[in-house]
């Protein structure tokens, strides 16, 4: 009997905000059945269970002639990201039927896969729920762990600052920064957020959005490390407030991903006077030095309840749209993840 094979298509660049429904469209026009679907050699039939929605998905939906790091949505075909999902069928001797895979993933509820394609089998020792393996054990997770890892140089008693910080990848930042013994200060854009950065041990938590930014840094700065998920205003009252030598770990910049010519910084120039190091970073590119040791610790991590996991469940294929808008606007409370099915 052939079932519904439901797609979220990529519909038109947007402007600025991705509009639900205009930039991406839920499609189930489609059918598969899954007893006949051909798969080839070495191929492999998915059942998506999650799928991440994730910031820099924003910056994929543009003209295909601008260059970035990441390939741009191809118009008239499913998204791709991260996700997770079960083996139903196969003719590939690694990817068994019933394992269940992390890689990248169509925006669609059966993928066949010709080959391996990048994924991996997950074996889940500790019985996490599967969704955290697109979360704080999958790529935003890996995002903070590597590059805290790879730049941070931190050392106990050292203040860090982290913007975004009630987010997939700042949540880990904050609670990393604690385990190294350091004084944390966290920013976000809600009291809600605020209240659960305090709760991951963030020792000064605060809404910029009611708050001065640079008012909080003076006071309780100045800054050695600054994790920097937002760029604009905040990027500039981080230089204001940061200390000589301090290390400014660039891992985004959402405050500019919705309007056109991103967010300019004026004071650039205390990177010279303070002789700040900037690190820029792409996580794939931190990924062959630090895979093997991200899922041996932190799944562990997770599981002893060190490191605590905030999700924003959205229920469906037909809801990515809403997630995606969501995550650009903050109305996300902690990971963003749309569960396209249970098993
Ligand atoms: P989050 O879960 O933190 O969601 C994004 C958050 O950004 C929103 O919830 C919102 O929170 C905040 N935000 C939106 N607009 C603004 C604004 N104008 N000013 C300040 N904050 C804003 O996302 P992730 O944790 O997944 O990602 C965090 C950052 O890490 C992003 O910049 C992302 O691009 C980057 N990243 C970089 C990677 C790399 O390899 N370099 C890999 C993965 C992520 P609030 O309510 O606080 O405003």
């Amino acid at each position: 009997m052939p079932v519904t094979n439901g797609k979220v298509i990529f519909n038109s660049v947007p402007e600025g905000y991705p509009e639900p429904g205009k930039t991406t469209v839920y499609d189930d026009s489609e059918q598969i059945d899954l007893e006949s679907v051909p798969i080839p050699d070495g191929g492999f039939l998915v059942k998506t269970l999650y799928l991440s929605v994730d910031p820099y998905m924003r910056g994929r939906m543009r003209e295909p002639t601008k260059k970035s790091y990441s390939p741009p949505f191809i118009l008239g075909e499913p998204l791709t990201g991260h996700g997770v999902g079960v083996v139903l069928k196969s003719k590939s001797s690694e990817f068994k039927e019933g394992a269940h895979v992390y890689g990248v993933f169509k925006h669609q509820n059966y993928i066949v896969y010709p080959n391996r394609a990048g994924l991996i089998v997950l074996d889940n020792k500790q019985k996490l729920p599967w969704s955290y393996y697109v979360g704080a054990a999958g790529m935003p997770g890996k995002t903070a762990y590597m590059a805290w890892k790879e730049y941070s140089s931190s050392k106990k008693g050292e203040t860090v600052f982290v913007s975004g910080g009630a987010g997939a990848v700042g949540s880990f930042v904050i609670q990393l920064a604690k385990i190294d013994g350091c004084k944390v200060i966290a920013s976000a854009g809600s009291d809600e957020k605020v209240e659960f950065m305090k709760s991951i041990g963030a020792d000064v938590a605060f809404n910029y959005k009611t708050s001065n930014t640079l008012d909080v840094l003076n006071e309780h700065g100045p800054i050695d490390i600054y994790w920097d998920n937002v760029g604009g205003p905040t990027l500039e009252a981080a230089l204001e407030a940061a200390n000589t030598n301090a290390r400014f770990i660039e891992c985004g910049m959402i405050s500019g991903y919705n309007t056109a010519g991103g967010a300019p910084i004026k004071n650039i120039i205390h990177v010279v006077s303070k002789s700040i190091s900037m690190f820029g970073f792409i996580v794939s590119r931190l990924e062959h030095k630090y895979d093997e040791q991200f899922y041996k610790e932190v799944p562990e991590l997770i599981a002893a309840g060190k490191l605590k996991v905030l999700e924003d469940v959205f229920e469906g294929l037909a809801s990515v749209g809403d997630a995606i808008l969501a995550v650009q606007k903050g109305t996300n409370k902690g990971k963003a993840v749309v569960r396209v099915a249970d098993q």
